[in-house]
């Protein structure tokens, strides 16, 4: 086999040659063009001959390069015999000599494409208009930006797992996936921050090549620092990250997570050709030698949900102005400071523990297409097959609904049977006395509703079988693992329980809905 010109990261066809993808639903990998399959587990054991073949080849050539220890960072490099430079690509410190290990050889390489100087206008144009500490530290050190291939484990491989939907009621749903990675790129140098390189991916795959000293002679190479449990610990976090992306789109719900576990998955050792800068442990910039994307790390922290107090203050505004319409200044005031006290709460209660590292991206001429594939499977009495989990029904729309109009009139609907008991007319309620709550719901229904459609819609999925000729079935669950859809009543439980700021919220809720009702009856 001619191992010189394969590209070990994407998947052939042994028969024809072409692109062969899995099949995540049959669980095994069909080629597009003459549909011969292979189980992932042959596919595997193909790639394991392909490698101890090429460690061999590779390791007869070893005495064409040589290997250097940073004495400053610790960065250990492999350059091509010839290279006459000697300094560190990550501190600019001179290196010294180190012994050749060799146990850790990439298998794949992605060549650089664009030259130095395009990396550093790249930098230069996101730098732009940046006057910030991070900003300046980084063009002073514009000149230091220099490239060098990055050792990475490109994982490819099926996984096993769940999807986890946290509801409302601190309760979990646990829905069985399978899962299938083509090229999860995971970083493995210990010391490069392992989010800020994530921001110069992707990269194509498509253009890797089989690892060859020879692309050493003009670049140098780090060689992998990580250790295996990190590693491990890494491969798990890049891979769940990827599936719960696919799912996050496919389930139109952000607030669910992934526990996947690895079931047959191989690695690729790789190097990747990124221009990288480092001012300090907290500000860097790399550049994408293949792409051109730039990242750049800022050294602060950046909060995920941006303004939190924007939209409490919009609400606070809305309801004082609500206030001052339908009574007067003084109300406006103590709509003003109430609402204004919940919605402050409740916002800040959201966007604590959302602060994240800030790293700025820009460009890159690749863009990823999509090609997790995660599929759920079911047992519905005779074995696990693969299914489809629907949550979201016209039905279900229409009860949530339902539940919206019944909360926005519910000091109407507790008047009404009063009324009727004293004897008096239906058209005796002052309907218009009840406007102060019918604006509450609005803004509650913001944080609360959707609480409630959650926890009705995704506690209770409708299952879809999908049949060999990619139909779908309806089916049920067995009787004993079934939980019942909740009552009526039950939402308005699920609502409260939504509702996290506690007794405060409670309290002006229930002298509103009282208030309410005792103005419409008087
Ligand atoms: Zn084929
Ligand atoms: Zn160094």
């Amino acid at each position: 086999m001619d191992t010189q010109h394969i590209n070990p990261i994407v998947i052939r066809c042994k028969n024809c040659g072409g692109d062969q993808s899995y099949d995540i639903v049959r669980q095994l990998y069909v080629c597009a063009h003459c549909g011969t399959e292979t189980s992932l587990q042959d596919k595997n054991m193909e790639y394991r001959n392909w490698r101890s073949l090429r460690h061999d080849a590779v390791m007869q050539e070893a005495g064409k390069v040589k290997q250097f220890r940073c004495p400053s960072c610790g960065a250990q490099t492999i350059v091509a015999n010839d290279d006459a430079s000697e300094e560190c690509p990550f501190c600019q410190s001179t290196m010294i000599d180190a012994d050749f290990a060799g146990n850790d050889l990439p298998e794949a390489i992605i060549p650089f494409k664009i030259s130095e100087g395009e990396a550093k206008r790249k930098l230069a144009q996101l730098l732009e208009g940046r006057k910030d500490k991070a900003a300046n530290a980084i063009k002073d050190k514009m000149d230091k930006l220099t490239g060098c291939y990055l050792p990475y484990h490109i994982v490819r491989g099926a996984f096993v797992g769940d999807m986890v939907v946290s509801l409302q009621d601190e309760s979990k749903s646990y829905y069985p996936l399978r899962a299938f990675l083509s090229h999860t790129a995971v970083n493995a140098s210990n010391d490069l921050d392992n989010m800020f390189l994530d921001g110069v991916e992707p990269f194509d795959f498509g253009e890797a090549r089989t690892f060859d000293f020879g692309y050493l002679n003009h670049q140098k190479a780090k060689v992998p620092n990580v250790s295996e449990g990190q590693l491990l610990q890494r491969v798990t976090e890049e891979t769940q990250n990827e599936v719960y992306d696919d799912l996050k789109r496919k389930m139109h719900n952000k607030e669910i997570s992934v526990l996947l576990e690895d079931e047959g998955n191989e690695s690729v050792k790789a190097l990747l050709p990124v221009y990288l800068v480092k001012c300090s442990d907290k500000i860097a910039a790399a550049v994408n030698g293949q792409t051109g994307k730039v990242a750049i790390l800022t050294g602060k922290d950046k909060n995920l949900t941006g303004r939190w107090w924007l939209f409490p203050l919009i609400a606070t505004i809305v309801i004082a102005l609500v206030g001052y319409f339908i009574a007067d200044m003084e109300v406006a005031m103590g709509f003003g400071m109430v609402f204004g006290i919940v919605f402050f709460v409740v916002a800040h209660n959201r966007h604590q523990d959302n602060f994240v590292k800030e790293v700025v991206t820009s460009g890159g001429s690749f863009k990823k297409h999509n090609d997790t594939r995660t599929v759920f499977f079911n047992d519905f009495g005779n074995g696990e097959v693969p299914t489809k989990l629907r949550f979201v029904t016209l039905g279900r729309i229409l009860k949530i609904l339902a539940v919206t109009l019944a909360v926005i009139f519910l000091p109407v609907l507790i008047a009404a049977p009063i009324q009727l008991m004293r004897g008096l007319p239906l058209s005796s309620i002052k309907i218009g006395y009840g406007a102060a709550w019918y604006v509450t719901p609005v803004f509650f229904t913001i944080f609360a509703i959707g609480g409630l459609a959650k926890a009705m819609m995704f506690g209770f999925p409708i299952y879809e079988e999908i049949l060999p000729n990619g139909k779908t079935k309806r089916r049920k669950m067995k009787s004993s693992t079934k939980v019942p859809m909740p009552k009526f009543l039950d939402n308005f439980k699920v609502l409260f329980a939504s509702m996290k700021s506690g007794c405060l919220t409670i309290g002006i809720i229930l002298f509103l809905l009282i208030g309410s009702v005792a103005a419409m009856i008087s």
